[in-house]
């Protein structure tokens, strides 16, 4: 009779799980079940992803619902907390740790890449704190639609797979209605992760973390040097790739700084729209450690945390110190060299020499002076309407001239500059807007949001409004941390 019933019953996903980071050791993680929720229900998913990731039996929404809040999580799954620390807004914190997230396991993708699967809001853990281990709809489908914009712009990202309203209330400055996010990212390792065994003096387990990090992302690393030098070049394009999309991450601190180099975490995250480069959205970040310029400042002060603690692993300190400070010590040429080829591409320049450089600084002094618009002044570069976004244009006009005459040594900038810079971002205001009607129940507005930003480089004339720059009364002028 039970197998009556079973096959009667829609079948829910199926994943075909292959854990890895389960297999380590007492002292990387802590076992821990999902929270029950109360009433799942399917806000968001993410089916050309499962499909890419292998997952089946993606039919039954209800059924997807139960799996992705943590119900009923499918056959395989070994959810756990993962053990890190972190340098928040500078201060070490020796133990953070995952406090509302699980790792539910990993699998290996269609490209052969082994991906984790996360989920985020889930309930509290050992690592949990203070805090309740929840999360809100409006943070968790932020994360949802911005991750998912950076994948279609380009950008390497974590990625959202599921967004599942819980059915229960989280109590923040208000009561918010619950979701939980299942997160997908080539692994959760971070600096923190680092950090965590540097704070123990524990050897053994750097040991292991290296080798598990190398396994997953730098194969062709043979020594700890060869590893942070490999987390460097992809850190150091991943800000110069930030920059040339104005954005801002908003919370750097060294948990949330990946070994992958995908960017993790969308918390208080924000796209300029006016250039200016001390640009800061973020409500905490007061000081301005996390403003749009200085992201290429912080980047290698986070690496140096990360050399500090690969040197446990030094016989040789002394050795050590120097080898690893030379390698930080590059990071700046290379964001810089990653800047030069990003916005060179951004004006149409396909080799950008350093003689182009001098170009670029002055078009961005141009916009800094008026608080031009980022998106639009690059995107109407292509289509001679950038001059429109200056409320004075004589300047530009100048600038123009000389841009012109570099440009005739081009093949086809205007292909390359349509490639380069995105008709459309999200807008912080849009994003607010959607978050806000998603929050009262009304996922429509979105679901067209979301439709828009992935052909980002192409805008049909009817969502002619989403390139728009926000009205003054719209200016979103702080975001907030999802906690
Ligand atoms: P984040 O700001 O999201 O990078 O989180 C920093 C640390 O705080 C991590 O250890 C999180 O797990 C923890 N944390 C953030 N929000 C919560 C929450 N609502 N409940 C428990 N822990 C949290
Ligand atoms: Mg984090």
């Amino acid at each position: 009779m039970d197998q009556t019933l079973a096959s009667q019953s829609p079948e829910g996903p199926s994943i075909p799980f292959d854990n890895s980071y389960a297999a380590l050791p007492q002292g990387f993680y802590a076992r821990s079940d999902p929270r029950p929720a109360t009433a799942p229900r399917l806000l968001a998913f993410n089916a050309p992803l499962a499909e890419a990731l292998g997952i089946t039996g993606l039919e039954d929404r209800a059924a997807l619902a139960q799996a992705f809040s943590g119900n009923h999580l499918p056959e395989g799954a070994e959810p756990l907390a993962q053990a890190y620390a972190g340098h928040q807004f500078g201060g070490f914190s020796p133990q953070l740790g995952d406090g509302r997230a699980l790792l539910i396991g990993e699998v290996m993708g269609r490209d052969g890449h082994r991906m984790d699967l996360q989920l985020k809001g889930s309930g509290r853990t050992v690592f949990s704190r203070n805090g309740d281990g929840l999360a809100a709809i409006g943070p968790v489908l932020r994360e949802y639609l911005v991750a998912e914009a950076m994948q279609a712009l380009g950008v390497p990202t974590t990625r959202a797979l599921a967004a599942v309203a819980t059915g229960d209330r989280v109590q923040r400055e208000v009561g918010l209605p619950g979701a939980v996010l299942t997160r997908v990212a080539s692994s959760h390792l971070r600096v923190g992760s680092f950090e965590y065994f540097a704070a123990r003096q524990d050897r053994t387990r750097m040991q292991m973390l290296l080798e598990f990090a190398i396994a997953r992302h730098d194969p062709g690393a043979a020594t700890p040097l060869d590893f942070l030098k490999g987390v460097i070049a992809r850190q150091a394009d991943l800000v110069a790739q930030w920059m040339s999309i104005g954005f801002i991450h908003g919370v750097m601190n060294t948990d949330n700084t990946t070994i992958s180099g995908e960017t993790i975490d969308y918390g208080p995250c924000a796209f300029m729209d006016g250039y200016h480069p001390a640009t800061v959205y973020s409500s905490i970040d007061r000081q301005g450690r996390y403003a749009y310029e200085n992201q290429a400042n912080i980047i290698p002060w986070n690496m140096a945390q990360l050399a500090s603690s690969l040197l446990l692993l030094e016989t040789d300190t002394e050795a050590g110190i120097a080898a690893y400070t030379e390698a930080v010590n590059a990071m700046p040429g290379l964001i810089q060299a990653a800047w030069l080829n990003r916005f060179g591409a951004k004006i149409g320049l396909s080799e950008p020499s350093e003689a182009d450089r001098a170009l670029i600084e002055e078009l961005l002094a141009l916009m800094t002076n008026q608080e031009a618009d980022f998106t639009n002044t690059f995107r109407g570069l292509a289509d001679g309407t950038a001059a429109g976004e200056f409320s004075d244009p004589a300047p530009f006009r100048d600038w123009e001239r000389k841009w012109q005459a570099r440009l005739e040594r081009e093949g086809d900038p205007q292909a390359l500059m349509r490639a380069t810079n995105p008709a459309v971002i999200p807008r912080n205001h849009r994003v607010e807007e959607v978050l806000a009607a998603a929050t009262a129940g009304d996922m429509a507005p979105f679901e067209d949001l979301f439709r828009v930003l992935q052909t980002p480089f192409t805008l049909a004339e009817a969502d002619a409004a989403y390139a728009k720059p926000p009205r003054p009364e719209e200016e979103v002028q702080a975001t907030f941390c999802g906690t």
